[in-house]
């Protein structure tokens, strides 16, 4: 008989579940979501039954609400949205599982997850407190370092500039620049105590809030000589100021555009476009899922890193499932310092 269960009088026989019940135009508002108790049953074989902790409320779920195609579906009317999440399994018909277990897997948004187990990785929780998993050590991290590594072809010595630098995927691009040897590295955020943090705390040479003024000016005062390497995670008046700040051959992973998410109507690409061809620039666009290969080195290299306390992280932390999409909007509101998580463990 795989994996081991309690005895199923034990185990809760319905858990809340956030659903869109309809597709946001421009913001979303909390009207466009539901929290509904969904029936439980013991696992089947091959499953487990998961107590989710904390779930993950990212950028990119933005996208999901819409009805495009893109590189992941969209989420579904009435049917349970979906997400990173850590938890403990409760009880296991899987092979290799076993109640106790803490595991990462994609099926957040809710308070209990009965799922294929394939789609669970066990989470050493020794590495890093069970959050961080969600975080620097989890899929944002990875897109730090695939999109510095990988897709920028950092150097050493490169001066580099990061947008949305205090975030979850910012704050750890910056860092991780640092750590490997930039020259120069340079952040943008939208307050001034995010701002202070990224100077003070995780070490970039300069930061500005881009709310202060043309962000094109401001990085021309933080990167007098230029900038190798434009990490962007904002999109909009951001890239066009990098094109123009972007030396000789410099390199831009396009890894977000959060200004743009809510637009109701097509947004202007960048005016100066052209100085990418006599530049020499390379803009490339990534998806981290492309290199989950990565993950086991990054989490090698990073979590060294973290219990040093070279590479600084921060969560934001929302409480209880039921303000789960208030945590997603507040993430798009620019609440968050790290990682927005909503903790279900009181
Ligand atoms: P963050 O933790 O950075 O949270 C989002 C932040 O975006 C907010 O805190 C806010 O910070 C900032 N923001 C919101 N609106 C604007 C705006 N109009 N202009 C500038 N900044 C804004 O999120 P993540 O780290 O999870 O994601 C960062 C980016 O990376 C997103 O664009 C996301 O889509 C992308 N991403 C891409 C992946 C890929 O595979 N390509 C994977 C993961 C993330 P502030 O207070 O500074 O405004």
């Amino acid at each position: 008989m795989p994996g081991t269960s309690p005895n199923p009088s034990q185990l809760p026989t319905t858990g809340r579940a956030w659903h869109l019940v309809r597709r946001p135009q421009g913001w979303p508002v909390p009207e466009d979501f539901a929290l509904r108790e969904v029936p439980l049953t013991a696992p089947a074989e091959g499953r487990i039954l998961v107590r989710n902790r904390y779930f993950s409320v990212d950028p990119y779920m933005r996208g999901r609400m819409n009805d495009v195609k893109s590189y992941v579906p969209p989420y579904q009317l009435d049917v349970p949205m979906d997400g990173g999440a850590v938890g403990e399994v409760v009880a296991s018909g899987a092979d290799g599982f076993a109640p106790g277990d803490l595991v990462v897997h994609g099926r957040g948004w809710r308070e209990y997850a009965d799922l294929d187990a394939r789609g669970a990785t066990k989470v050493d929780d020794s590495l890093a407190p069970l959050p961080a998993h969600l975080g620097v050590l989890g899929m944002p991290g990875l897109t730090a370092y695939a999109g510095l590594m990988e897709i920028a072809s950092f150097q050493p010595g490169d001066v580099v500039f990061v947008s949305g630098a205090a975030g979850a995927v910012g704050s750890v691009a910056g860092q991780l620049a640092r750590l490997k040897g930039a020259s120069r590295v340079i952040g943008s955020a939208g307050s001034d105590a995010k701002v202070e943090m990224l100077r003070e705390e995780y070490g970039f040479h300069a930061a500005f809030n881009y709310k202060d003024g043309p962000v094109g000016d401001q990085l021309k005062q933080a990167a007098p000589e230029g900038i190798d390497v434009y990490f962007d995670n904002v999109g909009g008046e951001h890239l066009e100021a990098a094109i123009s700040r972007l030396k000789q051959n410099g390199r831009v992973t396009l890894c977000g555009m959060i200004s743009q998410y809510n637009a109701t109507a097509p947004v202007p690409g960048p005016r100066n476009l052209a100085l990418a061809v006599g530049k020499r620039l390379r803009l490339q666009g990534m998806i981290v899922s492309d290199h989950q290969a990565l993950m086991p080195r990054f989490v090698e290299e990073a979590s060294g890193w973290v219990r040093s306390g070279e590479l600084r992280h921060h969560e934001t932390f929302v409480e209880g499932v039921e303000n789960g999409v208030e945590a997603f909007l507040g993430m798009l509101r620019g609440e968050n310092t790290g990682k927005m998580i909503v903790s279900l463990d009181a």
